[in-house]
């Protein structure tokens, strides 16, 4: 069984009725229990909870420092490849645009890595690159990871979806985690913006996450791109998602992501659907209730000030300093960005500024270093 054998027996329309109709007795239910399931999570995110915010900002709070104290892991991504071969109709790195392409040399990423070195002492890297995997595949990824153990504790990996043999090698290279965005769960509308290339294929992306269980990579990261269909019903779905996961490959830690595109300017893609601040902080803090272990994860997208706030209310990890054009803090600076980052601070900013809000910012995943320990 794969997940997508799961979600077909799930109706999106159903769901999004359900989550319309929830009631104020509905989520006061969902907030008197200390375990919630994924209906109790619906009610929580519905309108009927927008009156209890602050209430379910305060028990976010309470379950995140439960759990995870007042740390918050900071990482950087290093995007090694704008190449790919899909054609993500929201995405500007999509194969039909004619910009310049880049892959980093293995001694181009060795200069980031130093360059990244010398913006904060950053333990925890995420290696990103578009989907090219003649170019950019496992060996090009092995190699990249080898290099960057010299300099980093704790590798992830933002790639194309693997087969569980792929995930396993890049595993003895070294790799400690997979991110990887299902970007939206409707599969009757995936293929409007997914047209073309290997991520045209809804369940090869879908049941990745079933391939890296089965692989044991120890931290699995999950995340829908807000702006594509109704955000309710997309992060129901994960979350039916992270509780099978969670069930089926139950040592493997999990995180969750929720980037939101914004309004393109010069006739880009525009958005189906615009998430508040009030809405992101509301998901935010009733996925906390929902999963009291679950690592919610902020990218540098969001602004500074909202941020900071979030920080002391149910995020667990952030980025900071991000480039988000290969070769970037070093090789590259002024190449084509694949989304504009809203937070400019430099690493040593955020961490002072996380500092003086009374969080604890580590530059390191505490928790990789214990799952490295344990097998
Ligand atoms: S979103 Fe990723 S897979 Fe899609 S076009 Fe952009 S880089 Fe390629």
């Amino acid at each position: 069984m794969f997940f997508s054998d799961y979600l077909s027996n799930i109706s999106w329309e159903d769901t999004t009725k359900k989550i319309f109709s929830k009631t104020d007795n509905d989520v006061r239910r969902a907030l008197a229990k200390e375990r919630c399931d994924v209906d109790d999570f619906m009610a929580l995110i519905s309108p009927a909870a927008e009156p209890y915010l602050e209430q379910m900002a305060a028990l976010s709070r309470h379950y995140t420092e439960e759990r995870f104290g007042k740390t918050i892991s900071l990482f950087i991504p290093l995007y090694l490849t704008n190449s790919c071969a899909n054609g993500c109709v929201y995405c500007g790195f999509h194969a039909s645009n004619p910009m310049p392409r880049t892959i980093l040399t293995f001694s181009q990423m060795e200069d980031e890595f130093r360059a990244i070195k010398e913006s904060g002492p950053f333990e925890s890297l995420l290696l990103v690159t578009g989907e090219n995997p003649a170019k950019a595949g496992v060996k090009y990824l092995s190699q990249a990871l080898d290099i960057a153990k010299k300099y980093f504790d704790d590798l992830k990996i933002e790639v194309m979806p693997l087969s569980a043999e792929d995930y396993s090698e890049l595993a003895r290279h070294g790799l400690n985690g997979v991110i990887c965005f299902q970007e939206t769960y409707n599969k009757e509308r995936y293929n409007v913006y997914h047209p073309s290339g290997r991520k045209a294929d809804f369940n090869w992306r879908l049941n990745g996450f079933d391939r890296m269980g089965q692989a044991g990579v120890h931290s699995i990261g999950l995340g829908v791109l807000i702006g594509l269909e109704d955000w309710r019903t997309d992060v129901t779905m994960m979350a039916h998602h992270l509780r099978y996961l969670q069930r089926t490959y139950w040592r493997t830690r999990y995180s969750v992501n929720f980037p939101r595109m914004r309004p393109a300017e010069n006739g880009g893609f525009q958005p189906n659907v615009i998430m508040s601040d009030k809405e992101l902080a509301q998901l935010t803090f009733a996925m906390r209730i929902f999963d009291h272990t679950v690592d919610i994860s902020y990218s540098t997208r969001e602004l500074p000030a909202f941020r900071d706030n979030m920080a002391t209310l149910g995020v667990t990890t952030m980025s900071a300093g991000s480039k988000t054009d290969p070769g970037g803090y070093y090789t590259y600076p002024q190449s084509l960005e694949q989304f504009h980052v809203s937070d400019e601070r430099t690493p040593s900013e955020v961490f002072s500024r996380l500092r003086e809000l009374g969080r604890e910012p580590v530059w390191k995943d505490w928790d990789s270093s214990f799952d490295k320990t344990r097998i």
